[in-house]
């Protein structure tokens, strides 16, 4: 039987990942669970990259890792778990899906507005590189590093990745108009890498002018590609489009090592009462079935997943206050009383 390393995660992750691999066993989904020692209890524990060696051969041996959200301490303190596992393994691109889902009603559902845009966001460089450093006591700098073959790992993911979806547009997003010469690199080998592609049609946008038009024509963007860190501020946005960080799915895709984890963090403020929303962490373990080849599993549990929503059974954390809530573990069970 095929095995991945799984990585519960800090905060609500427990609880999530314990959620969605009940759905797995239930569905008696072919796949044997390795525990990994990744988080932040291992850098309490004085690994000062937040994973073990023995979790880091592991992973390297099994090839996939599907982890919960782990926690990062703002301003001072250890460097992210997330950012090191995506640098370790050259984790290029992340892919954030944003649907629209039938039952978990927004003012675009609501509207008849279908949603289908997929973020590809560049993992690995931008400001993410952590060079920041203070320069006298009131003046601090950081060095954002764009390289021309870092964004043509990940434009080139995006342009195949649209195609396969048959999708009607790519776009890249930028600030190429002020940061010229970072922005204006990756906008330069979005244009180089098009040519390659005349079948989709490609265009670009200025950020901020995206942001607008997400939130008043979404429906007009399908796969979109951005640097590190305005794909990050973007993803929370589309997220927000759909019903919340609770619905978004994303994967970290390296030549070979894929990480699949929810879009969202460890949720502290709702930590440990067990009604956080499994559906992120659900849609990205399907999303690893699929890549794993395991589509019937995927499409079994998907469709549980879908119609427990369409039935109005829901989590707390959205929309429709007139059906009352239920918790992590009842959704759960909604889900595979569905199968
Ligand atoms: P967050 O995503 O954890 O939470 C933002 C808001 O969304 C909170 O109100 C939270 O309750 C809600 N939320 C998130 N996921 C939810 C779910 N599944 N169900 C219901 N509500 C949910 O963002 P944050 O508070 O900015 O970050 C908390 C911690 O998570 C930080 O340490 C941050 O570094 C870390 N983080 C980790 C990852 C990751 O592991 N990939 C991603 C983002 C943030």
């Amino acid at each position: 039987m095929r095995r991945i390393a799984v990585a519960k995660g800090d905060g609500i992750g427990p609880e999530i990942m314990d959620a969605v691999l009940k759905i797995f066993y239930e569905a008696k989904v072919p796949l044997e669970y390795v525990t990994v020692d990744i988080g932040k209890w291992v850098f309490d524990k004085g690994f000062n990259t937040g994973m073990t060696p023995e979790a880091r051969q592991t992973i390297e041996t099994l090839g996939i890792l599907f982890k919960g959200p782990m926690e990062t301490p703002k301003g001072k303190g250890v460097k992210s778990i997330n950012v090191t596992a995506r640098k370790t393994w050259n984790t290029y691109a992340n892919t954030r899906t944003f649907q629209t889902l039938h039952g978990v009603d927004t003012v675009f559902s609501k509207a008849g507005i279908p949603i289908d845009i997929t973020v590809v966001r560049e993992n690995i460089e931008d400001t993410y590189g952590g060079i920041e450093h203070m320069i006298t006591n009131d003046v601090a700098i950081s060095r954002r590093i764009i390289t021309r073959p870092g964004s043509m790992q990940v434009i080139k993911y995006a342009f195949e990745m649209a195609r396969k979806k048959k999708a009607r547009r790519i776009t890249c997003a930028h600030k190429a108009n002020i940061m010229k010469i970072t922005d204006g690199l990756f906008l330069e080998v979005f244009q180089e890498v098009a040519k390659d592609y005349p079948d989709l049609k490609a265009d670009d946008v200025i950020v901020d002018d995206l942001c607008m038009k997400l939130v008043t024509k979404p429906d007009t963007f399908d796969v979109i590609v951005l640097t590190n860190l305005q794909g990050d501020i973007v993803s929370d946005l589309c997220a927000g489009l759909i019903g919340g960080l609770g619905f978004a799915p994303s994967a970290n895709i390296g030549d070979h090592i894929c990480i699949f984890e929810a879009v969202h963090g460890t949720a502290p403020d709702i930590a440990g009462k067990n009604i956080a929303n499994p559906t992120a962490l659900l849609l990205s373990g399907i999303g690893m079935l699929r890549h794993l080849g395991l589509m019937e599993s995927a499409t079994m549990i998907e469709n549980a997943l879908l119609y427990t929503l369409e039935q109005g059974v829901h989590t707390g954390d959205f929309g429709n206050k007139s059906i009352s809530a239920v918790n992590t573990t009842q959704f759960a069970e909604a889900i595979t009383s569905n199968f």
